[in-house]
């Protein structure tokens, strides 16, 4: 399938699932290429890249811990659009949606197509499944990095409360090439209000990206 990567993704990522059945064709006639697109952020992935080299040529542990991050928030991101690409092998066609019952949170994830229907979340059904809830990056007010930083990761639950992330659980899972499916959490529980008062990374990047301080166009 194709990886495209562009400044509008609302997320980390996005998948525009295609239809491949509908003519007689079986689960044996489905192609990978075919599956549909996948986006990635691209302010994202500009960002690791600056890391890595500033890393690289300083070895700086603060650029180090971010590429950390990054390459964990983006392997989570990889396996949450590839489960709906396995929803859309299972189903062959984009119509009907995911089902409603296949979410993380109904009432925070799901959504309404244009004729009412509600659509289920299978990516974030996948990370409840796996981690126990969503995994979030939330800005650090005070990270050197400013708003190039990967953020702090939170897993979030589907009522909005969270529990921070131990930076050892992405590290660890970037030293073994898997994502460790329990995550390192702080004790320290993150209430509904704490999480409210924090920035989402995905709103802090499009925040620059509407005041023209990243480049447009993909
Ligand atoms: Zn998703």
């Amino acid at each position: 399938m194709p990886i495209v990567l562009i400044y509008g993704v609302c997320g980390e990522g996005a998948t525009t699932r295609a239809s491949w059945a509908g003519n007689g064709e079986t689960w044996a006639d489905w192609r990978p290429e075919g599956a549909g697109t996948l986006s990635l952020h691209k302010v994202i992935i500009e960002d690791m890249a600056t890391a890595m080299r500033n890393d690289q040529q300083n070895s700086n542990a603060d650029e180090r811990k971010a590429v950390e991050t990054f390459k964990f928030l983006m392997a989570i991101t990889l396996a949450h659009e590839m489960v709906h690409f396995f929803i859309g092998f299972l189903a062959g066609s984009t119509i009907p949606c995911t089902p409603p019952s296949i979410t993380g949170a109904r009432l925070r994830h799901n959504h309404t197509d244009d004729s009412g229907n509600e659509i289920g979340e299978s990516g974030y059904a996948w990370e409840k499944c796996a981690f126990g809830g969503k995994v979030v990056a939330i800005e650090d007010v005070n990270h050197p990095l400013g708003g190039r930083q990967a953020g702090v990761l939170v897993l979030k639950k589907g009522n909005d409360t969270g529990r921070l992330i131990r930076h050892d659980w992405e590290q660890d899972s970037i030293e073994k090439k898997a994502i460790l499916p329990r995550p390192t959490i702080d004790f320290k529980r993150l209430t509904r209000q704490n999480l409210a008062s924090r920035t989402p990374m995905n709103v802090v990047r499009k925040m620059a990206l509407d005041a023209g301080l990243r480049r447009r166009g993909a």
